[in-house]
């Protein structure tokens, strides 16, 4: 709990509330009061240009980045407002994050890279690789899984990303462009097997993605444009207003 508590957003019952976003890199303003609610079990499309603020504003809800201003409510806690040590536990228990380049560990095995986070957690290692290999296996990946991420195709490995992501059960992933570095049908592939495992689990995703056969996987879509969020017919116009400018 915080001092702020009276005054966080609620946003009609969001797993996340962000308000008022803002954050800069020296002159670069990335986020320049953005604002977003992420619903329990929603899967949500943040689609924008490069350079709009996207992978920002996925770091500030992860608590990966603080914001310099604005509110990130998770429950009762503002994450922008929390010590370090319980931001590393939400990270570990509460959000799972996945990147374009699947981030993996290179010198783990398939196996050992999706049992890491259950072993951080204080799961014994019989238990860990047991609900690891289980993960594989739903992903379609139980045969890769004494092979280390350079042995692997780029889909097989972003699949072990996301079996790592969402192996400690977390109420949102976090994905930034988790298909940018596949081809469509890999892609595919990856976003099935996010989305089923999101919606069998009432997991919330953040889905970032340039790409319109992606987003197409979501409940919902939003626009970040100039480090501002917008959503509805509203951002169809600020999006058709980038290329004409672009
Ligand atoms: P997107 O993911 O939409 O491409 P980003 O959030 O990565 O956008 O970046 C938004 C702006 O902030 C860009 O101009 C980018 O160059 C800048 N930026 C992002 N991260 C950093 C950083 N760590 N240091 C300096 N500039 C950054
Ligand atoms: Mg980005």
């Amino acid at each position: 709990m915080n001092a702020r508590d009276e005054e966080l957003p609620s946003g009609a019952g969001a797993l996340i509330s962000a308000r008022g976003l803002r954050k800069s890199y020296g002159k670069t303003e990335a986020l320049r009061g953005a604002s977003l609610d992420l619903h329990e079990g929603e899967i949500l499309a943040v689609t924008g240009t490069s350079g709009s603020g996207k992978s920002t504003l996925l770091h500030c809800l992860s608590g990966i980045v603080r914001p310099d201003d604005g509110v990130v409510a998770y429950g009762k806690e503002d994450l922008g407002l929390l010590p370090e040590q319980r931001l590393s536990e939400l990270r570990r228990s509460d959000f799972g994050v996945v990147f374009q380049f699947g981030q993996l560990i290179p010198e783990l095995t398939a196996l050992d890279n999706v049992a890491l986070p259950l072993l951080l957690a204080g799961i014994r290692r019989g238990t860990a690789n047991e609900q690891a290999g289980e993960w594989l296996e739903r992903f379609g990946i139980r045969g890769q899984a004494d092979l280390r991420p350079g042995e692997m195709s780029g889909g097989q490995s972003q699949r072990v990303a996301l079996a790592r992501a969402l192996v400690t059960g977390p109420k949102a992933v976090f994905a930034d462009e988790p298909t940018g570095a596949l081809d469509s049908l890999a892609g595919e592939q990856v976003m099935t097997a996010l989305v089923h495992a999101a919606r069998e689990s009432a997991t919330a995703v953040l889905l970032i993605t340039h790409d319109a056969q992606t987003a197409a996987y979501a409940d919902r879509e939003v626009w970040l444009r100039d480090g501002v969020v917008h959503s509805g017919s509203a951002a169809v116009t600020g999006h058709e207003a980038v290329r004409h400018e672009g």
